[in-house]
């Protein structure tokens, strides 16, 4: 039996909106396959073991705080194991934390892990709602989700936007950009959670860990959910 290593950084702190079941997704999405998903829980103080996908939520500053002290101590191992092509899925707090690093309004910047060349500032007003994407990752090329954040992300150098928002606020409110990506390293601010909703895109996370395109399964009640989605405004 095939099995792919998961590691889910500290869902412990970095929970919000049901992230946790974006790893369930990746789990059932698996296993109708007869692929074994091994899901390793890292808590705060656990050694990170070398996975094929490494997934973390997102969470309130407090809880970034904590954990990117944490993270900071697997800055070269992570960053080797991004070069190495492993996948990476960062949900909104975590997203940032890939970044170089988050400034938040009143209070220390927090440093990230550089998996991104990509940093964020908090900015005034909060971005909450439904988003739509349109991406060229996948097809069909909607993604769709939910966001509440006030930190802008901006992107640099080499890494590219998950997509372009058509509904929604995305990275920053003001380039149209949602997410990012460099080489296998995806980030989003779509809660909702991201991959029940867009079941493609968690059978492309699938692919790059295989190396090699997953069986077609049927998931029409998840497009169902998707396309009920598309476009609409909250
Ligand atoms: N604290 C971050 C922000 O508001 C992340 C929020 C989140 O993960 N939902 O920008």
């Amino acid at each position: 039996m095939k099995t792919i290593k998961l590691a889910h950084l500290y869902p412990k702190l970095l929970n919000i909106y049901g992230d946790i079941g974006n790893v369930i997704t990746l789990k059932k999405r698996c296993e109708w396959r007869g692929i074994y998903l091994e899901i390793n829980e890292i808590n705060i103080g656990d050694l990170i073991p070398e996975s094929d996908i490494y997934f973390i939520g997102g969470g309130q500053d407090k809880q970034q705080v904590e954990v990117a002290k944490e993270l900071i101590k697997y800055k070269d191992f992570l960053q080797e194991q991004r070069d190495r092509m492993a996948v990476f899925l960062g949900i909104c707090g975590g997203y940032q934390l890939f970044g170089h690093y988050y400034q938040p309004k009143d209070a220390e910047k927090i440093q990230g892990i550089g998996l991104l060349d990509a940093y964020t500032v908090a900015g005034d007003k909060r971005f909450i709602g439904n988003v739509t994407v349109k991406t060229e990752y996948v097809e069909p090329n909607t993604l769709v989700g939910f966001e509440n954040h006030s930190g802008l992300t901006f992107l640099q150098g080499d890494t590219l936007p998950l997509g372009n928002v058509s509904v929604g606020f995305g990275n920053n409110g003001k380039d149209g950009t949602e997410g990012a990506r460099y080489k296998n390293v995806f980030g989003t601010y779509l809660h909702g959670s991201f991959l029940p909703k867009n079941p493609h895109f968690a059978d492309y996370l699938i692919e790059l860990a295989l190396g090699t395109k997953p069986d077609e399964i049927t998931s029409d009640i998840e497009f169902k959910t998707h396309n009920s989605l598309i476009n609409k405004k909250y």
